[in-house]
């Protein structure tokens, strides 16, 4: 005997869940559909799997989700065939929340009242979302091979509920939504059909809806793309998927389209898009990237735990077989499958750019010009893919034609001057500093290669250790530490100890003269026209980083740094000449100074003090005009 209508109360929690959906959450309401679709999903997927071992089961009816509108009654109607739910069941699972998302929903919504009701967007928040828009639910159920009858249950979504025996056909539930009165715009055929659109077009099951001539028909695309074998798939279908189900624009470079099985059961589909979307470098919440669906099920966009921010630029769908359902962002942090799914997929990615980069060296070349900046990232923050990333990396070179010719570490090795020990580079904002800077005459005249370091991202990698040695061979900045060239200097490198002690005199004056800002002065072996240049101690920081740090008002060491000054330029040797005859000068202190800010502005900073340098400049025009006159 079946005691007749109850009356019983939520739980507490499942009371705390209620109030937050009527009285805090404002936004994102419509998410209640496809609440309300994926319990009808999941209620078929349990039939489904019940039907397996229960022959008593009918699964002769096409297993789907009908959902139906009565704009006059200002009604919503969710019906699936699926599992059901015996009396005992409904009040279980209707009036308690027993899932740990709703938990953490509830904890996160409790906590901060003022929290943005964007987290229910997030969070699988369940059929409690229905209340968002209802004044009143009622769900019809009955359960798949009992021999029960069936129950009624319904709520205003206050504090109890009721329950009753009811009458029902076949097995499966009717949920019923009874719109609030300003609510009750959802109550229209075109809204619902493009909230499936939205949130549900790939549910494995047909969803059913009335067209404008009360024939019911099927409005989402029950097999999904991806679920499809990729030999199946032509390269259309997946332009037109990336398009219409993931939002994209302008064409893609290469799909990726496969299946794991094993240990972990997943698909995935995911692309590289041809240009970089707008919000690639925003620091604001990105709306694209891979959508999570777990079994069909959408679970979120932009799921970042899935790829390593370095890949933000790939957009595509991971669909999991093994996530529970009802994941939460949360719950997405330190998981074990994800992490797994992750790992496996930037593998995949990696392995795909590798492929193009060797096979199709014009694609990769578009590639790098729209997301290499944002793939060097990974040089710092992905130690474990290291070595590809290095294999993937492309530089500006001092042998480059121009910003678009760029060079990989293995080809710089490759033509690698065979005395040549070291891969050498420069770190400037600009190929056009790169190029005019002093610090490579030396390199030019002797035919070594040096790489062009030219945007923001690469003074952190390299600042970080991110790339340091790349195949037995460091990276050496041209402009810190006393360059060694090692055998290609050899002569030279005699002929300048010899210069050093015929200029030390000279050196200790400059030293003297320029003391709060160089600490150190010595005979080059870096330049070839230039009359002098600075370099940074080898430990210290760099001049482009500096100039990076103080532009974004960072505190930066104060590092001296070496003037380094050439011997066979004319300047030097008059000066050396000048000083032999009057070392305290007072014009050997302008020059000195002269020559510093030269220096200085040759690395593009100003001088270190424009107003005295312009001076400086304009004594020595006059002086020099009035001779030619
Ligand atoms: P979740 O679906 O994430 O578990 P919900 O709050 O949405 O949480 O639903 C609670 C429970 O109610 C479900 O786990 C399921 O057991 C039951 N339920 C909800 N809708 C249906 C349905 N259409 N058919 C069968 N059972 C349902």
């Amino acid at each position: 005997m079946q005691p007749q209508p109850q009356n019983l109360e939520f739980q507490t929690e499942a009371k705390q869940l209620l109030h937050l959906m009527i009285h805090s959450l404002y936004s994102h309401k419509e998410v209640f559909l496809r609440e309300l679709v994926s319990n009808a999903s999941d209620a078929l997927d349990k039939l489904r799997f019940e039907a397996l071992t229960d022959p008593s089961i009918d699964t002769g009816a096409e297993l789907a989700v009908r959902i139906s509108v009565d704009k006059e009654a200002k009604t919503i109607t969710v019906s699936d065939n699926g599992i059901g739910m015996t009396r005992e069941e409904a009040i279980e699972n209707l009036g308690t929340i027993a899932r740990s998302g709703s938990k953490a929903f509830l904890e996160k919504m409790t906590g901060d009242q003022r929290a943005d009701s964007n987290l229910i967007g997030q969070f699988g928040v369940g059929f409690y979302s229905a209340f968002m828009v209802a004044n009143r639910v009622r769900v019809v159920t009955k359960r798949a091979g009992s021999d029960g009858g069936a129950t009624a249950w319904e709520s205003n979504g206050e504090s109890s509920y009721t329950i009753s025996d009811a009458e029902k056909e076949g097995r499966g539930t009717d949920v019923v939504v009874y719109l609030k009165d300003d609510e009750a715009e959802y109550a229209e055929l075109w809204q619902i059909r493009s909230l499936i659109k939205k949130y549900s077009d790939f549910i494995a099951f047909p969803i059913y809806l009335p067209n404008d001539k009360g024939e019911n028909e099927v409005v989402n695309q029950t097999k999904p793309l991806w679920l499809r074998p990729a030999s199946e798939v032509t390269p259309e279908q997946y332009e037109e998927f990336y398009h219409q189900a993931l939002g994209g624009y302008g064409k893609t470079l290469c799909a990726m389209h496969s299946k794991a099985e094993g240990i972990l059961e997943y698909s995935s589909l995911l692309f590289i898009p041809a240009q970089p979307a707008f919000d690639l470098f925003s620091s604001l919440e990105r709306k694209h990237g891979v959508k999570l669906y777990v079994r069909r099920v959408f679970i979120m966009d932009n799921c970042k735990e899935l790829l390593p921010e370095y890949l933000r630029f790939v957009r595509g769908v991971v669909d999991s077989e093994d996530l529970p359902l009802n994941v939460s962002r949360e719950m997405l942090q330190k998981n074990a499958v994800i992490e797994k799914m992750s790992k496996a997929l930037v593998s995949k990615i990696l392995g795909k750019l590798t492929e193009m980069a060797e096979g199709d060296p014009a694609a990769y070349k578009d590639f790098w010009k729209s997301f290499g900046v944002v793939l060097k990232e990974g040089l710092y923050n992905d130690y474990e893919n290291r070595e590809k990333l290095l294999e993937l990396a492309r530089f500006q070179s001092s042998m480059g034609d121009g910003e678009g010719d760029t060079v990989s570490l293995k080809q710089y090795v490759s033509r690698m001057r065979e005395d040549q020990k070291d891969i050498y580079y420069i770190t400037a904002e600009s190929r056009g500093v790169a190029e005019k800077s002093p610090h490579l005459e030396i390199f030019r005249a002797k035919s070594i290669e040096v790489l062009y370091l030219v945007d923001p991202v690469d003074e952190w990698i390299i600042g970080m250790g991110g790339i340091g040695e790349y195949g037995g061979k460091q990276l050496k900045s041209v402009t810190k530490g006393d360059l060694d060239l090692g055998d290609l200097d050899k002569e030279e490198a005699e002929k300048r100890k010899a210069a050093q002690a015929e200029l030390a005199g000279l050196s200790g004056r400059i030293k003297e003269i320029l003391a709060e800002s160089v600490e150190e002065v010595r005979v080059t072996g870096r330049l070839k026209d230039s009359p002098a240049c600075l370099v940074a101690g080898a430990q210290s920081v760099g001049a482009h980083l500096e100039k990076m740090m103080k532009a974004m008002g960072q505190e930066v060491p104060v590092s001296k740094r070496v003037l380094e000054i050439n011997a066979e330029h004319p300047i030097i040797k008059n000066i050396n000449t000048r000083y032999g005859e009057a070392p305290n000068d007072p014009e050997l202190t302008d020059w000195v100074r002269l020559l510093y800010d030269g220096a200085l502005i040759a690395e593009g900073r100003p001088a270190d003090d424009p107003a005295a340098y312009l001076k400086r400049v304009n004594a020595m025009l006059e002086k020099a005009s009035a001779k030619q006159g």
